[in-house]
Protein backbone atom coordinates (compact mmCIF):
# COMPACT_ATOMS: atom_id res chain seq x y z
CA UNK A 1 0.00 0.00 0.00
CA UNK A 2 1.48 3.44 -0.88
CA UNK A 3 0.90 6.23 1.14
CA UNK A 4 0.19 10.01 0.66
CA UNK A 5 3.39 12.48 0.25
CA UNK A 6 2.24 14.92 1.57
CA UNK A 7 3.51 18.59 0.68
CA UNK A 8 2.38 22.24 2.07
CA UNK A 9 2.93 25.31 -0.36
CA UNK A 10 4.43 28.14 1.90
CA UNK A 11 5.92 31.17 2.14
CA UNK A 12 5.20 33.62 5.06
CA UNK A 13 5.17 36.02 2.39
CA UNK A 14 1.67 37.52 1.33
CA UNK A 15 1.07 36.86 -2.67
CA UNK A 16 4.24 35.38 -4.02
CA UNK A 17 1.83 32.25 -5.84
CA UNK A 18 1.25 30.07 -2.65
CA UNK A 19 -2.46 29.28 -4.05
CA UNK A 20 -1.88 29.49 -7.76
CA UNK A 21 1.01 26.95 -7.42
CA UNK A 22 -1.22 24.59 -4.68
CA UNK A 23 -4.22 24.31 -7.13
CA UNK A 24 -2.30 24.46 -10.84
CA UNK A 25 -0.22 21.60 -9.28
CA UNK A 26 -2.94 19.30 -7.93
CA UNK A 27 -4.31 19.53 -10.88
CA UNK A 28 -1.16 18.96 -12.87
CA UNK A 29 -0.83 15.96 -10.86
CA UNK A 30 -4.47 15.05 -11.43
CA UNK A 31 -4.08 15.19 -14.98
CA UNK A 32 -1.06 12.86 -15.07
CA UNK A 33 -2.60 10.22 -12.94
CA UNK A 34 -2.21 10.78 -9.63
CA UNK A 35 -4.88 10.53 -6.97
CA UNK A 36 -4.61 14.35 -4.84
CA UNK A 37 -6.22 15.49 -2.04
CA UNK A 38 -6.12 19.70 -1.86
CA UNK A 39 -6.25 21.32 1.53
CA UNK A 40 -6.98 24.88 1.89
CA UNK A 41 -5.35 26.11 5.16
CA UNK A 42 -5.87 29.94 5.09
CA UNK A 43 -9.02 31.36 6.20
CA UNK A 44 -9.28 33.79 2.53
CA UNK A 45 -10.32 30.44 0.90
CA UNK A 46 -8.91 31.21 -2.28
CA UNK A 47 -7.77 27.62 -3.14
CA UNK A 48 -11.07 26.44 -2.39
CA UNK A 49 -12.87 29.05 -5.08
CA UNK A 50 -10.25 28.11 -7.31
CA UNK A 51 -10.90 24.62 -7.30
CA UNK A 52 -14.82 25.34 -8.24
CA UNK A 53 -15.89 24.87 -4.68
CA UNK A 54 -17.93 27.61 -3.07
CA UNK A 55 -16.53 28.72 0.42
CA UNK A 56 -19.78 29.82 1.47
CA UNK A 57 -21.75 26.69 0.64
CA UNK A 58 -19.38 24.38 2.08
CA UNK A 59 -21.27 22.43 5.38
CA UNK A 60 -18.04 21.14 6.72
CA UNK A 61 -14.57 22.62 6.26
CA UNK A 62 -11.14 22.17 7.67
CA UNK A 63 -11.85 23.79 10.63
CA UNK A 64 -13.98 21.08 11.50
CA UNK A 65 -11.87 18.65 10.99
CA UNK A 66 -8.68 20.32 12.90
CA UNK A 67 -11.52 20.94 16.08
CA UNK A 68 -12.00 17.21 15.48
CA UNK A 69 -16.04 17.61 14.66
CA UNK A 70 -15.73 15.85 11.13
CA UNK A 71 -13.47 13.34 9.52
CA UNK A 72 -11.61 14.33 6.44
CA UNK A 73 -13.70 11.70 4.91
CA UNK A 74 -16.54 13.37 5.67
CA UNK A 75 -15.46 17.13 4.87
CA UNK A 76 -13.47 16.27 1.49
CA UNK A 77 -15.71 17.09 -1.64
CA UNK A 78 -14.89 16.20 -5.24
CA UNK A 79 -14.08 19.05 -7.38
CA UNK A 80 -15.03 16.82 -10.74
CA UNK A 81 -13.63 19.94 -12.77
CA UNK A 82 -10.20 19.64 -11.58
CA UNK A 83 -9.86 15.84 -10.87
CA UNK A 84 -8.99 16.57 -7.36
CA UNK A 85 -10.54 16.28 -3.93
CA UNK A 86 -10.68 19.34 -1.84
CA UNK A 87 -10.94 19.86 2.07
CA UNK A 88 -12.08 23.65 1.87
CA UNK A 89 -11.88 26.55 3.84
CA UNK A 90 -13.67 29.49 4.72
CA UNK A 91 -13.31 32.72 6.76
CA UNK A 92 -14.60 30.15 9.91
CA UNK A 93 -11.08 28.65 10.09
CA UNK A 94 -9.62 31.73 11.29
CA UNK A 95 -11.39 31.00 14.50
CA UNK A 96 -9.61 27.88 15.06
CA UNK A 97 -6.36 29.91 15.79
CA UNK A 98 -7.96 30.91 19.62
CA UNK A 99 -9.60 27.85 20.02
CA UNK A 100 -7.27 25.82 19.81
CA UNK A 101 -5.18 27.48 22.53
CA UNK A 102 -6.90 25.56 25.23
CA UNK A 103 -6.18 22.13 23.31
CA UNK A 104 -3.30 19.54 23.72
CA UNK A 105 -1.23 18.69 20.91
CA UNK A 106 -2.82 21.55 18.71
CA UNK A 107 -0.05 21.79 16.31
CA UNK A 108 -0.74 18.03 15.25
CA UNK A 109 -4.31 18.23 14.65
CA UNK A 110 -4.29 18.03 10.99
CA UNK A 111 -1.40 15.66 10.63
CA UNK A 112 -3.60 12.76 12.82
CA UNK A 113 -6.89 13.78 10.87
CA UNK A 114 -5.14 13.01 7.46
CA UNK A 115 -3.66 9.56 8.88
CA UNK A 116 -6.94 7.54 8.20
CA UNK A 117 -7.02 9.08 4.34
CA UNK A 118 -3.33 8.55 3.31
CA UNK A 119 -3.74 5.77 1.74
CA UNK A 120 -6.16 7.37 -0.62
CA UNK A 121 -4.13 9.19 -2.30
CA UNK A 122 -0.54 9.76 -4.20
CA UNK A 123 -0.18 13.56 -2.89
CA UNK A 124 -1.77 15.70 -0.50
CA UNK A 125 -1.01 19.37 -1.08
CA UNK A 126 -1.55 22.07 1.47
CA UNK A 127 -1.60 25.70 0.68
CA UNK A 128 -0.85 27.84 3.85
CA UNK A 129 -1.85 31.20 4.50
CA UNK A 130 0.80 34.13 4.49
CA UNK A 131 2.01 33.57 8.17
CA UNK A 132 3.72 31.43 10.60
CA UNK A 133 0.80 30.57 12.38
CA UNK A 134 -0.49 27.92 14.25
CA UNK A 135 -2.59 26.98 11.18
CA UNK A 136 0.91 26.92 9.04
CA UNK A 137 2.84 25.37 12.08
CA UNK A 138 -0.62 22.44 11.63
CA UNK A 139 0.87 22.14 7.85
CA UNK A 140 4.40 21.72 8.96
CA UNK A 141 3.96 19.28 11.33
CA UNK A 142 1.52 17.40 8.94
CA UNK A 143 4.11 17.56 5.99
CA UNK A 144 7.05 15.26 4.29
CA UNK A 145 8.02 18.30 2.69
CA UNK A 146 7.88 22.00 1.89
CA UNK A 147 7.41 24.05 -1.58
CA UNK A 148 8.33 27.31 -1.56
CA UNK A 149 7.47 29.18 -3.99
CA UNK A 150 9.19 32.49 -4.41
CA UNK A 151 9.50 35.90 -7.11
CA UNK A 152 12.87 36.10 -7.68
CA UNK A 153 12.49 39.68 -6.80
CA UNK A 154 15.84 41.93 -5.31
CA UNK A 155 14.54 40.82 -1.25
CA UNK A 156 13.62 37.29 -2.10
CA UNK A 157 16.87 35.78 -0.18
CA UNK A 158 16.61 37.62 3.09
CA UNK A 159 12.50 37.00 3.60
CA UNK A 160 13.11 33.13 3.14
CA UNK A 161 15.61 32.94 6.29
CA UNK A 162 12.71 33.22 8.84
CA UNK A 163 10.71 30.94 6.93
CA UNK A 164 13.84 28.37 6.56
CA UNK A 165 14.36 28.61 10.57
CA UNK A 166 10.74 28.10 10.84
CA UNK A 167 11.63 24.71 8.95
CA UNK A 168 14.40 23.94 10.91
CA UNK A 169 13.06 24.54 14.36
CA UNK A 170 9.70 22.39 13.46
CA UNK A 171 12.11 19.11 11.89
CA UNK A 172 13.86 19.71 15.04
CA UNK A 173 11.02 19.46 17.94
CA UNK A 174 7.90 17.91 15.91
CA UNK A 175 8.09 16.47 12.64
CA UNK A 176 11.44 14.94 11.81
CA UNK A 177 10.26 14.10 8.51
CA UNK A 178 10.00 17.85 7.33
CA UNK A 179 12.51 19.06 5.11
CA UNK A 180 12.61 21.72 1.79
CA UNK A 181 11.39 19.54 -0.91
CA UNK A 182 12.25 22.44 -3.43
CA UNK A 183 12.51 26.31 -4.00
CA UNK A 184 9.69 26.96 -6.95
CA UNK A 185 10.70 30.11 -9.35
CA UNK A 186 7.26 31.62 -9.74
CA UNK A 187 5.94 34.54 -12.15
CA UNK A 188 9.43 34.25 -13.93
CA UNK A 189 9.95 36.71 -16.59
CA UNK A 190 13.44 36.16 -18.23
CA UNK A 191 14.09 39.88 -20.10
CA UNK A 192 14.11 41.07 -16.80
CA UNK A 193 18.11 41.22 -15.74
CA UNK A 194 17.66 41.32 -11.87
CA UNK A 195 14.99 38.05 -12.25
CA UNK A 196 17.94 36.24 -14.05
CA UNK A 197 20.49 37.32 -11.71
CA UNK A 198 18.50 36.35 -8.30
CA UNK A 199 17.27 33.01 -9.82
CA UNK A 200 21.28 32.54 -10.29
CA UNK A 201 22.13 33.72 -7.12
CA UNK A 202 18.93 30.86 -5.80
CA UNK A 203 21.28 28.52 -7.77
CA UNK A 204 24.63 28.98 -5.67
CA UNK A 205 22.80 29.21 -2.81
CA UNK A 206 20.47 26.41 -2.85
CA UNK A 207 21.87 24.27 -5.75
CA UNK A 208 19.72 21.13 -6.01
CA UNK A 209 16.97 22.34 -3.66
CA UNK A 210 16.36 24.60 -6.35
CA UNK A 211 13.36 23.40 -9.19
CA UNK A 212 14.09 22.63 -12.52
CA UNK A 213 10.63 23.95 -13.68
CA UNK A 214 10.38 27.54 -14.09
CA UNK A 215 7.08 28.78 -13.94
CA UNK A 216 6.69 31.99 -16.17
CA UNK A 217 4.44 35.18 -15.59
CA UNK A 218 1.49 34.48 -17.51
CA UNK A 219 -1.75 36.23 -17.38
CA UNK A 220 -3.77 32.91 -18.08
CA UNK A 221 -3.06 32.02 -14.44
CA UNK A 222 -4.21 34.79 -13.27
CA UNK A 223 -7.25 35.25 -15.25
CA UNK A 224 -8.14 31.20 -13.93
CA UNK A 225 -9.68 32.02 -10.43
CA UNK A 226 -12.12 34.64 -11.41
CA UNK A 227 -13.45 31.40 -13.39
CA UNK A 228 -13.23 29.29 -10.05
CA UNK A 229 -10.59 26.98 -12.02
CA UNK A 230 -6.61 26.66 -11.70
CA UNK A 231 -5.28 27.44 -15.29
CA UNK A 232 -4.33 24.27 -15.62
CA UNK A 233 -7.73 23.33 -16.24
CA UNK A 234 -8.80 26.76 -17.07
CA UNK A 235 -6.35 27.18 -20.57
CA UNK A 236 -4.46 24.17 -20.68
CA UNK A 237 -2.49 25.45 -24.08
CA UNK A 238 -1.27 28.54 -21.96
CA UNK A 239 2.27 28.59 -20.96
CA UNK A 240 1.88 28.75 -17.39
CA UNK A 241 -0.26 25.90 -17.49
CA UNK A 242 2.22 23.78 -19.28
CA UNK A 243 5.08 24.94 -16.78
CA UNK A 244 2.59 23.43 -14.05
CA UNK A 245 1.91 20.21 -15.83
CA UNK A 246 5.63 19.79 -16.11
CA UNK A 247 6.28 20.59 -12.82
CA UNK A 248 3.96 17.88 -11.49
CA UNK A 249 5.93 15.22 -13.68
CA UNK A 250 9.20 16.50 -11.52
CA UNK A 251 7.49 16.36 -8.24
CA UNK A 252 6.50 12.94 -8.95
CA UNK A 253 10.23 12.19 -9.90
CA UNK A 254 11.44 13.66 -6.90
CA UNK A 255 8.88 11.63 -4.86
CA UNK A 256 11.11 8.07 -5.79
CA UNK A 257 14.01 9.89 -4.54
CA UNK A 258 12.12 10.77 -0.76
P1 LIG B 1 -1.63 35.05 -0.28
O1 LIG B 1 -0.36 35.27 0.48
O2 LIG B 1 -2.57 36.22 -0.20
O3 LIG B 1 -2.29 33.76 0.05
P2 LIG B 1 -0.52 33.73 -2.55
O4 LIG B 1 0.90 33.59 -2.13
O5 LIG B 1 -1.40 32.55 -2.40
O6 LIG B 1 -1.20 34.99 -1.84
P3 LIG B 1 -1.54 33.92 -5.23
O7 LIG B 1 -2.90 34.28 -4.76
O8 LIG B 1 -1.34 32.56 -5.77
O9 LIG B 1 -0.49 34.22 -4.08
O10 LIG B 1 -0.99 34.93 -6.34
C1 LIG B 1 -1.01 36.34 -6.12
C2 LIG B 1 -1.47 37.02 -7.42
O11 LIG B 1 -0.55 36.76 -8.45
C3 LIG B 1 -2.81 36.51 -7.91
O12 LIG B 1 -3.53 37.57 -8.47
C4 LIG B 1 -2.43 35.49 -8.97
O13 LIG B 1 -3.43 35.32 -9.93
C5 LIG B 1 -1.20 36.11 -9.55
N1 LIG B 1 -0.26 35.12 -10.09
C6 LIG B 1 0.25 34.04 -9.44
N2 LIG B 1 1.11 33.36 -10.22
C7 LIG B 1 1.14 34.01 -11.41
C8 LIG B 1 1.85 33.82 -12.64
N3 LIG B 1 2.71 32.81 -12.80
N4 LIG B 1 1.65 34.71 -13.64
C9 LIG B 1 0.81 35.75 -13.47
N5 LIG B 1 0.11 35.99 -12.36
C10 LIG B 1 0.26 35.13 -11.32
MG1 LIG C 1 -2.96 32.22 -1.06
Amino acid sequence: MTMAKIFCVANQKGGVGKTTTTVNLAAGLAKIGQRVLMIDMDPQGNATMGSGIDKRKLELTVYDVVLESASVAEARVRSDKCGYDVLGANRELAGAEVELVEVERREQRLKLALAPVAQAYDFILIDCPPSLSMLTLNALCSAHGVIVPMQCEYFALEGLTDLVNTIKQVHANMNRDLQIIGLLRVMFDPRITLQQQVSDQLKAHFGEKVFNTVIPRNVRLAEAPSYGLPGVVFDPAARGSHAYVEFAAEMVERIKKM
